[in-house]
This record gives structure tokens, sequence and C-alpha cells, in this order.
């Protein structure tokens, strides 16, 4: 067996993005993409394949190796090769490759943004976290930063040239972010901030000669809870008007965590005012903090759906590769003659159950995130208002979900590779080990996933009496009856009634939230998003097998189009029927765990 090597399914992320979403004929209509045509977006994709397979994968492995370091001064060094990566993406314009480019980012629509993301982290997870940080970072400061100097400190950190944090758990404050303690007292046009923050991504690095940490804190005499938290810019190294760097800030790193998998983001943390004064600036009005940060929020739990997806894609990449090489076992026809040839384990049914599991979920999630990545697009700069609207309520309802469902794939996936791999699988010399490890991160930062899943139950649910659920509901209804005029009448069925499923839950939940049953409500928020998850992404198949049979009618079959039509018949065969399974659980009224016997 040769090494695995990384590589990047390029035609699968174009047929989604120029067949199926069309995103060169639906953006043009808005002003700030006009510009940009199909060729323009595919020299991009060409481009980030590129840095994806030649500069960050090569980093991957070692510095997972050799993970990240704190000197005795207190500053972080990241893996080698680290700094000659970032240098390579902050000329190419990658950090700001979606930003606006009178920041100096390149202004490529979300949409492509997220195809670019998604082969970065592909390739290297723990190095994509730190520009993924700060270009959400960057986002907050120009539209909430310090009038003066917002758009320049934001232009420098989409140059790259610093970096961005987000800084919101403390030791007493994970889940429940109200209990921040930080403190910010004023002193002149600037606050003194004293605490610790824990778990920071990024808290230091080599990479950058500046980084500027967002962080939740309290005000004095600031109401107890979220309402009473306040964000503020704390450099890393003071600044003068010009953004000429002066003199150090007291934010030091005091600790580097050990940890499971990332090996190469440093994992902080943070003392700020012990040293010597930390000083920080308001970011937008006082006790507006959570709102502003669940903006990056927001953004950051988008980009860890798109972790799940890079995952689920790479380790579909590398078990595919393995399974046409791995010779094992004979054909089960030919179970009586010893002397038949051996054959490669992708032969095996088991093996290809396994191959196409993870080929189905990899292709519907990634159809969910750039389809999500579009929708963010026209919410933010669509002419129409109630398309903007519209558009903007399809993404919050679905954020929790891609968070929460597509990390908790991307992990599957990542150990249903390993197991494709056998006892190779398992050992540090092939890549699966390493990758299961990273990506078990995912559902538990940027809110765990049963934090996600109460946000969708308890928030997005009943925003407007529940119009989101119903919206989607009713478009995934239309989806079924179009694609049953075009001949998917098996598919559409079971789909249909899958939505129906997911219609009851909710039902019954909303009667059970109505009289008070609280605890048990929630009890079954996460087998409720997960049920969502399911469906979702089986319209997602859908909607792939519809565009494919077009194509294949219009210009010809290719293994790609038929596998489209292949993903479809096993979703519904094999995945699809979670969805009812779920159901009757979240209808099932058992509270059993919740007895005060259980746990003690
Ligand atoms: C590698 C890494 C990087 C990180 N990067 C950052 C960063 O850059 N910035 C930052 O601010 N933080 C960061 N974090 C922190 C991360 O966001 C928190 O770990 C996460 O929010 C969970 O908080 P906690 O660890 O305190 O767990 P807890 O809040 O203690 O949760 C433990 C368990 O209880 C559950 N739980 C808690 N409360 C509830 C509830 N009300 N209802 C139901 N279940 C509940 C959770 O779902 C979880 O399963 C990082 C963490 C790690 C490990």
């Amino acid at each position: 067996m040769g090494a695995l090597s990384y590589d990047v399914d390029l035609e699968d992320i174009r047929f989604v993005l120029f067949d199926q979403l069309k995103v060169h004929e639906e953006l043009a209509p808005i002003e700030q993409y006009a510009e940009f045509d199909r060729e323009t977006y595919e020299a991009t994709l060409d481009e980030a394949a590129r840095i994806a397979r030649e500069v960050l994968a090569p980093i991957n492995a070692p510095g997972d190796r050799e993970g990240c370091r704190l000197d005795a001064d207190g500053n972080v060094h990241t893996p080698e090769g680290y700094g000659e990566a970032w240098r390579i993406m902050a000329e190419g314009g990658w950090i700001g490759v979606g930003s606006d480019p009178e920041l100096g980012g390149i202004g490529m629509p979300g949409v492509i943004t997220m195809a670019v993301v998604e082969m970065f982290i592909g390739a290297c997870m723990a190095f994509e976290m730190y520009p993924g940080l700060t270009a959400a970072a960057a986002r907050v400061v120009a539209a909430h930063g310090p009038e003066a100097t917002r758009r320049a400190i934001a232009t420098k950190m989409f140059s790259g040239e610093w970096a961005g944090t987000m800084c919101l758990t403390e030791a007493g404050a994970g889940s429940d972010v109200g209990e921040n303690r930080c403190r910010a007292t004023p002193v002149g046009d600037r606050y003194h901030l004293e605490g610790e923050k824990i778990f920071i991504s990024g808290g230091d690095q080599d990479l950058t000669e500046n980084i500027v940490h967002l962080v939740l804190a309290r005000t004095p005499d600031s109401p107890a809870g979220t309402k009473g938290l306040s964000l503020f810019l704390v450099p890393k190294v003071r600044f003068d008007d010009e953004l000429a760097l002066t003199a150090r800030n007291g934010a030091y790193v005091t600790k580097i965590e050990e940890k499971l998998g990332i090996h190469g983001s440093a994992t902080c943390v943070l003392t700020l005012g012990t040293q010597e004064p930390c000083e920080g600036w308001l970011v937008g009005e006082e006790h507006r903090g959570i709102q502003i940060m669940f903006e990056m929020m927001n953004e950051a739990r988008i980009g860890v759906g798109a972790q799940g997806v890079a995952v689920a894609a790479t380790a579909t990449r590398y078990a595919i590769a393995y399974a046409r090489e791995r010779v094992q076992g004979g054909s089960v026809r030919d179970l009586k003659d010893a002397s038949a040839p051996r054959i490669a384990i992708q032969q095996h049914p088991d093996v290809r159950r396994m191959l196409m599991t993870m080929k189905v979920w990899t292709e519907t999630m990634r159809s969910m995130l750039y389809r999500l990545g579009q929708r963010a697009d026209v919410a933010e700069r669509d002419a129409d208002e109630d398309k903007r609207r519209r558009y903007l309520e399809r993404v919050e309802l679905l954020v929790p979900i891609l968070k929460a469902h597509c990390s908790d794939l991307g992990f599957d996936a990542s150990v249903m590779g390993l197991q494709v791999l056998g006892g190779y699988g398992y050992i540090g010399e092939y890549p699966l080990e390493q990758l299961v490890r990273d990506a078990k991160i995912c559902s538990i930062y940027e809110g765990t996933n049963g934090i996600q899943a109460m946000d969708l139950l308890g928030r997005k649910l009943r925003r407007r009496g529940g119009a989101l659920f119903m919206d989607w509901m009713t478009d995934g209804q239309a989806e079924c009856a179009a694609a049953r005029e075009e001949g998917f009448d098996q598919a559409a069925s079971a789909l249909e009634r899958s939505l129906q499923h997911c219609g009851a839950a909710a039902m019954h939940l909303g009667g059970m939230g109505a009289q008070g049953q609280l605890e048990g409500t929630l009890l079954q928020a996460y087998p409720f998003l997960s049920m969502m998850g399911v469906v979702h992404l089986g319209l997602e198949a859908l909607s792939q097998a519809r565009v494919a049979k077009r194509l294949i009618e219009e210009q010809g079959e290719t293994p790609h189009r038929k596998g489209k039509l292949l993903n479809l018949s096993f979703y519904v065969a094999n995945l699809l029927p979670q969805a009812s399974a779920l159901s009757r659980a979240v209808q099932s009224g058992d509270t059993s765990c919740l007895d005060e016997v259980l746990f003690t």
C-alpha cells in the first residue's frame, strides 16, 4: 500500500456550485457579484485546491506530531511550516477571500468561500482555525469596532498582518455564557480588563505581529446574565492612531492545553490584566456584547458545519483510495475456490456499504452547506427586501442543524473511514487516526451540539409562531411534488412521509411545551434536530438527483451523474428510515432518564 495523499473532489464541488445552485447565474443580479463569472469562480476554486494540496496538506501530519509550544516568555510557537503557510495564504488574499474589497478582501460570495474553506479545512483543519477565526473577528470589527479605526484594523486582519480571536469561555462559563466574570473598568476613553479566559483558539501564535482579541466582559454595575455583557477589542500589542504598534498589552497566555486533536491550533488560557494593565476598547454599545458576539458565533457555527463536511469529504477520499488498493480475501462468489484471486476490499459488499454511506453523507452535506452559503449571500445583499428576510430566516433555522448534524456526521464519517482501513486506520502511519481525533472537537465548540438542539427547539422553531419551520416543510413538499413529476415517485413519497413525521414530532413537542412539560420537551431536542437533519439531507439528495437526471438526458451519463441517482436510492433505503424512528422516539413521551433515582 502506498501512502495516502490528500485530494479534493473538484468534480462534485463544481456540480453543486454550477449545475445545482447555478451560482454564476443566481448571484449575477447582485451588484457586488456582477463582475464575477463562472470562469473567475472556477479559477478561484482551482487555485484554492492547489493551495490545499501543496501548501496545507504537507503541514497537516507533521503539525499534529509537533503541536504548539509555550516558551518561558509567554510566547506561543506554532508548528514548523505554519508561518510559511500563513504568509502564502495572506499574500494570496485567502484570509479575506469572502470579504469586502474596500477592506482588502477579494469579495467572493459566501457560497464560493464555503467551497474554498472546505478544501482548506480538509487539508489541515488545525491551521485553518487561524484564518477562519481571523476573518470572522475582522467582520465584527469592521461592523462594530471603534469608529475611527475599525476599517483600518479590519483591513490589517483581512490582509493577514493581524489575526483575531473570540474570547467567551471562562472556567465557570462554558455553555452558560451569562456566568462570565471578566471585568471591564472604564479608564478615560478605554477600559481596563481583568480576568481569565480559557480554551481560546489562537490566543497567541507566531504568525502575525498583532492579535485582536474580542473579549466578552462585564462593566461595573452591569445586570447579571448575558444582558450585562459587553464586547471589547483587546489587542495583544497596543497601537497608536495610525495603527503603528507601541507597547505590549496586558493579555498574556499562561498555558496551552494538551488535547486530543487539532494539535497545531493553540488552545490557550489568556489572562487579562494580572501582569500589567490590559487595555480594551468597547465594540458596539455597552451591554450589547452578546448580540454582537452572536454575529461572530453564527459565522463560526457555519464554519464548524464546514469542518464537518470537510472531514467527511477527506475521510471518504482516503477510504476510497485505500479500498481500491488493499487486497484482502476473495470474492464471495469464489468461496469454495481457495486458489481464486484475492480482490481489493472495495469489492466486498460491507466495505461498499461503508464507502457509499460516507459518499452520500459528504455529498448531501456539501449541498446543504453551499446552499446555505448562497442563501446567506442573497439574505445579505439582494435588492428584494422580502426575499432577503425569507432567506435569512431559512439560514437561521438551518444553522444549528448544519453545525450539529454535519459535525456529528463528519465525526461518524471519520470513524467509518478508519474502519475501512482496518488496523491500518488505527495506527498513526495513516491519516484516518488523526482525522478522527481532529474531528471530535466539532461537536463541542461553538456551542455544544446539545446546545444547538435547544437553540433549534427553543428559539428557531418558535420564531414567528413556527413559520420558519412551516416554510421549510412547505418548500420540502414542493421539492417532492416537482420530483414526482420528473419520475422520482418512490423517493418523493418516502420524503413526503418523512416530512410528515417531522410535522407530527413538532406538533407533539409544541403540545408538551404548551402544557409546561419543559424537561420532557428538551429531552427530545437532540433527537428532533437529528430527525430534521436526516430529512434535510434526504431533500438535498433528491435535489441533486433531479439535476443529475436532467444532465444525463441533455448531455449523457457520466459516473458522477449516475452516482447522484444511486445516492438517492441508497439514502432513501438506508438512511432516511432513521427519520421515522427518531420521530417515534420524540413522540414516545418516555421520560425514564429524568427519574430522580438515576445518576445519584
Ligand atoms: C479545542 C477547543 C477550542 C476552543 N476554542 C474556543 C475559543 O476560541 N473561544 C472560546 O470562547 N471558547 C472556545 N472553546 C470553548 C468551547 O466553546 C466550550 O468548551 C464549549 O462551549 C462547552 O463549554 P464547557 O466545555 O464548559 O462545557 P459545559 O458547558 O460544562 O458542558 C458540558 C456538557 O453539558 C451540556 N450542557 C451544559 N449546559 C447545558 C444545558 N443548559 N442544557 C443541556 N445541556 C447542557 C453540554 O452540552 C455538554 O455536553 C474551545 C474549546 C476547545 C476544547
